[in-house]
């Protein structure tokens, strides 16, 4: 059967994208649809303008550390709409960038939503109907708001970037990822960050040392963290009294997105009040009238598509990678999905993805580096050594400020391999981006102290630590 195409993609996020361009350059015909912008929550809505916004709030501490190095440089005021101008400007660009990669590899695009109706063949919006070979699911995620009173009225990330001006106050919802680097981003900008987290301690899932030291440093920065909080209601400004229950009515408490002034109500029967809410409750995949549980695509608890070690889904023409997928929600791993992909499919390589030993970079500040196992985990697994030394990195102690930094591995007893590396500093996503090549190549403890130390850098703690600080 001749079809119209040989590969369809549905998504021009990263991984989208990248899969494209790549099946392109081995000759065959590509289309690709995209509802929204071109480049998908990592360039529009997501890495790239939070990263931006890291940067632009890391500047409240430079003329204070200024002085302290003899320059004569007064505090500054945060011009937020300037700012956003530039931002949008720089995204527009980057969207135009992505655009010319794919008609520059001969991609046909459809800004439009597709969805599949027949395993060879997606419908557009207008009801146009092209056939593929194969058809790569790529639509990414949709942050989630809970299932609490009023939720409609408080922002997700995707507000973020696009707020008339910054509120005074904010309440974030969340202890992950987007709730403790957005808590770090506003408070820097000026906004007073109030932080609710339903569990013990912040960023579950990653080494306890760093999520205790990175809780630490945000709690000094000013933000006010409450663990062990949630939230119950959310209201107007006064809805609720200090220890009034909270309304049973979703009615009575729903002003609109954005809107406060707010009263909300916490699960310790608080009451807090803010001028907006952001919920940083985790994002949920993007498989919703997708027309795929109809031709037989398996979907997952939590609406995921769900795909063997080659991408595959459960129908053999159909192929899902990145978020949709909810492997490890990574720009950096849906865009090896996607190559993987093209290779497995285009190129008549079998090539499953490897999600080991990922390194990643959470940019609260200072930032939190990891690779490879917790401290916790792999004290699980076999007995380790554990390596650690916290300082106050020289170019801000000479400052007079208080904040530390943390340098950790983990290394097996048996193999000596370093089995984790925990970086709790500024500019952490740079160093664990190359501890993390040591590591993944199986590095013994041994092996780092055989590499001199770059001296003075915080980074050199990693080659010079000489005794275990735990064992066990
Ligand atoms: P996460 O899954 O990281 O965190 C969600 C947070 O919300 C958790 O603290 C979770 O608590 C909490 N939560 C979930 N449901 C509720 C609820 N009903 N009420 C209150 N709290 C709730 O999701 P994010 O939204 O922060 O980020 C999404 C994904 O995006 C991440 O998994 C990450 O892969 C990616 N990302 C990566 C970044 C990076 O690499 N720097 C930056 C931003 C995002 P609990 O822990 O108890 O479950």
């Amino acid at each position: 059967m001749a079809f119209d195409c040989d590969l369809f993609v549905i998504g021009g996020g990263s991984g989208g994208v990248r899969a494209a361009r790549m099946a392109a350059a081995t000759g065959a015909r590509v289309q690709l649809a995209e509802e929204s912008r071109m480049g998908g929550t990592c360039v529009i809505r997501g890495c790239v303008p939070k990263k931006l916004m890291v940067y632009a709030s890391s500047f409240r501490e430079l003329p204070g550390q200024a002085r302290a190095y003899g320059w004569d440089i007064p505090d500054g005021n945060f011009d937020w709409p300037a700012f956003r101008t530039t931002l949008h400007t720089e995204l527009d660009r980057l969207e135009g960038v992505y655009r010319k990669l794919l008609t520059g590899s001969g991609i046909t695009i459809h800004d439009s939503r597709a969805r599949l109706v027949d395993p060879h063949e997606v419908e557009l919006a207008d009801g146009r109907r092209i056939s593929a070979k194969h058809i790569l699911i790529a639509t990414g995620g949709r942050p989630e708001r809970p299932d609490v009173p009023g939720a409609a009225a408080g922002m997700v990330s995707d507000d973020i970037f696009n707020m008339d001006r910054l509120p005074a106050s904010i309440l974030i919802v969340g202890g992950g990822f987007i709730a403790c680097e957005m808590a770090g981003i506003l408070q820097g900008l000026g906004v007073k960050v109030t932080q609710f987290y339903r569990g013990a301690q912040i960023l579950r899932g990653f080494d306890d040392e760093a999520r205790g030291m990175v809780a630490e440093a945000m709690k000094a920065q000013g933000i006010d963290l409450r663990l062990g909080s949630n939230v119950a209601a959310i209201g107007p400004r006064g809805g609720f009294g200090a220890g009034m229950a909270a309304p049973v009515s979703e009615q009575a408490v729903a002003p609109a997105v954005g809107e406060g002034p707010f009263s909300v109500q916490s699960t310790t029967g608080t009451v807090c009040d803010v001028e907006a809410v952001l919920f940083a409750t985790g994002r949920r995949p993007n498989t919703a009238g997708l027309g795929l549980e109809e031709l037989g695509v398996k979907l997952g608890r939590r609406g995921e598509v769900v795909v063997d070690a080659y991408s595959q889904t459960a129908v053999p023409s159909v192929y899902a990678i990145g978020d949709v997928t909810n492997r490890v929600n990574l720009t950096p791993v849906a865009i090896r999905e996607g190559m993987a992909f093209s290779r497995t499919v285009f190129e008549g390589v079998p090539t499953p993805v490897d999600h080991d030993l990922i390194p990643s970079a959470v940019f609260t500040q200072p930032e939190l580096g990891t690779v490879g196992l917790t401290e916790e985990a792999a004290r699980e697994a076999e007995p380790i050594e554990v390596y650690a030394t916290s300082f106050r990195p020289m170019r801000t102690a000479f400052a007079g400020t208080q904040d530390r930094v943390l340098m950790k591995l983990i290394v097996s007893q048996a193999t000596r391999r370093v089995l984790g590396c925990h970086i709790v500093a500024p500019e952490a996503g740079e160093m664990i981006q190359l501890a993390g090549i040591a590591v993944k190549m199986g590095a013994t403890k041994e092996q780092f102290d055989q590499v001199c130390a770059v001296h003075p850098t915080m980074a050199e703690e990693l080659v010079t630590m000489r005794n275990p600080v735990r064992k066990g």
